[in-house]
């Protein structure tokens, strides 16, 4: 932590991450799906929550394999725990299997995909999704490097049109597969594009995906791989698709408390609660006379005389600039709210405070006269839980979501890894 002298200065603001809250939602994810093993999806920072704190909460939960995207993110989690067990005295907690699913391009000029990259991999014994023979022979080659084996999961397209080898590649890379003493394939594995939809589209969408998914599932068995993991459903298949859970579901929003489609149903509704609370101190109370124009652009004009507050974080920090006049806070302990006026900086932006102002005083601002609603240091919380008697009544993920044109897991994830990230529990109100 940046110090002055003998003085800690304490970070802008900071993204509380409740691990209660993690615990909750995991219980309701594991009630709407009790069949299929779970899997917690970690990738970009846990959703911007911080990898390690959520991995460790999601260990404590019972989960004992988690998946990242990309491979460098597997492998640094897979050290922090390492490492993280070892402080805290070796044994308490279980290294979980991680997954991983992008593979990353060879840059020394040979093509490919990354055989070093691979090998650190396989030397932590993390699980690799594989889309084609390259990749099968990626991994191999790093198996009789490394003289170990490897467990890989085959990734099939069945629809969605992003990674994954077609439903007719299945049978040749099984062939190949079993022509490779090392690599053992556990898992055969999909991902949904419309599950959480229930437009009739959605859903015929996400049947002819499991069609195709049974398909790949059938090739493999004949193929001499009949009892791979099968798994396909994210959230939304926990929520909405029973049929499609399988031997494993991928719980990912979930799991932060989000819904994954908060227009056919609100996290709240579905009993998950919010996990992380981002909040600063607020840095300037000012008075300002109608007429007053606020920030670059002055795209927002006072339109009465107005208290306005400065909060210490802007889209360097991950506040999304397009909530710039549309987004709320709330503020504590005075318990208002805030509009976001005026554009979104940098590394700050202004409220107004919703107080009852009589436009019939002076238009002079005369702060010796009035009293300012909130003070310099006073706790201002961007979004969190309403329901926490800490923040009641804070504006949601959600709220922001909409107020920036975009989803719930765009607004967390994109929080700045520079922000703090504070574990927390139900308990710990400072
Ligand atoms: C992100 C992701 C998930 C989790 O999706 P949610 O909608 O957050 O539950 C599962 N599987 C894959 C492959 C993913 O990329």
């Amino acid at each position: 932590m940046p110090t002055c002298e003998h003085h800690v200065i304490p970070a802008p603001g900071v993204a509380r991450i409740n691990c209660d809250a993690i615990a909750h939602n995991t219980r309701v994810l594991r009630e709407y799906a009790p069949a299929p093993r779970h899997l917690g999806v970690v990738k970009a920072n846990a959703y911007g929550h911080g990898g390690l704190i959520v991995a460790r909460a999601l260990i404590d939960a019972g989960y004992d394999i988690l998946g990242v995207a990309q491979l460098r993110e597997a492998i640094a989690l897979m050290d922090a725990l390492a490492d993280s067990g070892a402080e805290s005295g070796a044994g308490n907690r279980a290294m979980p299997t991680i997954l991983s699913w992008i593979l990353p391009p060879d840059n020394s000029g040979r093509g490919g995909v990354d055989g070093d990259a691979i090998a650190a991999a396989l030397s932590r014994g993390i699980e690799l999704s594989i889309a084609s023979i390259d990749h099968l022979e990626a991994v191999d080659a790093a198996v009789q490097r490394l003289r170990c084996r490897a467990r890989v999961h085959l990734k099939v397209d069945t629809g969605m049109t992003r990674a994954g080898c077609h439903v007719n590649e299945v049978a040749r890379i099984c062939a190949e597969a079993r022509s490779c003493p090392g690599i053992d394939l556990v898992g055969i594995w999909s991902h949904f594009a419309r599950a959480d939809e229930d437009s009739p589209e959605g859903i015929a969408a996400t049947a002819d995906q499991c069609e195709v998914f049974d398909t790949a599932v059938e090739a493999a068995s004949a193929g001499g791989f009949p009892n791979l993991t099968r798994h396909i459903g994210a959230t939304s298949a926990v929520l909405w698709h029973r049929e499609a859970h399988a031997d494993m579901v991928r719980d990912g929003i979930g799991i932060y408390g989000l819904s994954p489609n908060p227009a056919r149903c609100r996290g709240v509704d579905l009993g998950l609660r919010p996990v992380m609370t981002l909040e600063a101190q607020i840095t300037q109370v000012r008075r300002v006379p109608a007429g007053t124009a606020v920030s670059y652009g002055a795209t927002w004009v006072a339109d009465r005389d107005t208290w306005l507050a400065l909060v210490p974080l802007g889209y360097g920090d991950g506040v999304p600039r397009a909530a710039s006049n549309r987004a709320r806070v709330r503020i504590y302990p005075s318990n208002i709210d805030g509009e976001v006026v005026g554009r979104i900086c940098m590394d700050q932006f202004v409220v107004a405070l919703n107080t009852e102002t009589s436009s019939t005083e002076t238009s002079t601002v005369d702060d010796s006269d009035a009293t300012p609603p909130v003070a310099v240091g006073d706790r201002v919380v961007l979004f969190g839980d309403p329901t926490s008697p800490r923040t009641p009544g804070c504006p949601t993920v959600e709220d922001w979501a909409q107020a920036s044109d975009t989803i719930n897991y765009e607004i967390v994830t994109r929080i700045a890894e520079h922000v703090p990230r504070i574990a927390v529990g139900d308990a710990t109100d400072d």
